[in-house]
């Protein structure tokens, strides 16, 4: 695996000469997760998920994108948004770059539910154009939050800052979570949640939207590893399936 960053372009050509072909790209946000955790939660986590994909392939890991879209938690301080069209901008002009010194697939590890509508219009465009890309959103955060978690979801399918979220930080960077701050919030969820927009702080204050107080190391860690495996299953499926050039 060769951490694009940290290393020199002569390490990034030999490694691509030598038939390592693919990238993953983290695409993060920094986004309110309530007085315990960092802005840069969602970042962490796509960040940590797609090292170890990264590390399983020897692919080329590239630096996740810090920002995202991100407008529901635009009421709490320090969220900043990426408009939509910006996001899509970034994939574009990352997996041309990448495209250009002889990336043949490109990984995208989404991990911001405001993302996932640009990234995934930024892969179409990309895919129209002749492109090997790939997105993926958690496969498998679901089912294994269900399984992990001990404290009920905030909605169907919504994980902010509540068990789940703080587990996996406190797995990938626990000196960055404040047990101490730890609030559970249950907001009452408009029936029409998810089909509109609609901002997070008209209906949490703390930023919250579940229970944090159960979170563990060991849950987060077992959380990452079933979506790293999750992952790997996709993707082997997908470079199994001939898109790849
Ligand atoms: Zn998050």
């Amino acid at each position: 695996m060769i951490d694009t960053a940290r290393s020199s372009w002569t390490d990034v050509r030999d490694h691509v000469a030598a038939g390592n072909t693919i990238a993953f790209l983290p695409f993060g946000a920094l986004e309110q997760h309530g007085p315990h955790l960092p802005l840069s939660t969602d970042t962490i986590q796509c960040a940590g998920i797609a090292a170890r994909l990264a590390e399983h392939y020897s692919g080329l890991l590239l630096p996740a994108v810090p920002y995202g879209q991100t407008w529901d938690n635009g009421g709490y301080p320090g969220t900043i948004s990426l408009a939509a069209s910006t996001v899509t901008a970034i994939c574009l002009d990352i997996a041309a770059s990448a495209r250009s010194f002889g990336v043949t697939t490109l990984v995208i590890v989404n991990g911001d539910y405001g993302n996932r509508a640009p990234v995934h219009a930024a892969a179409a465009q990309l895919i129209d154009a002749g492109a090997d890309v790939l997105v993926l959103d958690y496969p498998g955060l679901v089912e294994v939050g269900d399984a992990v978690k001990e404290s009920p979801w905030a909605a169907p399918g919504l994980c902010h800052a509540d068990e789940l979220e703080t587990s996996m930080v406190l797995a990938l960077e626990p000196e960055l979570v404040h047990p101490d701050r730890y609030v559970a919030e249950y907001p009452e969820m408009p029936a029409d949640f998810g089909t509109r927009p609609i901002r997070f702080d008209t209906l949490s204050e703390s930023g919250v939207f579940g229970d944090p107080r159960l979170s563990t190391a060991q849950k987060g860690e077992a959380i990452v590893s079933f979506v790293v495996q999750r992952s790997i299953e996709e993707i082997d499926a997908h470079l199994g399936s001939g898109a790849r050039e």
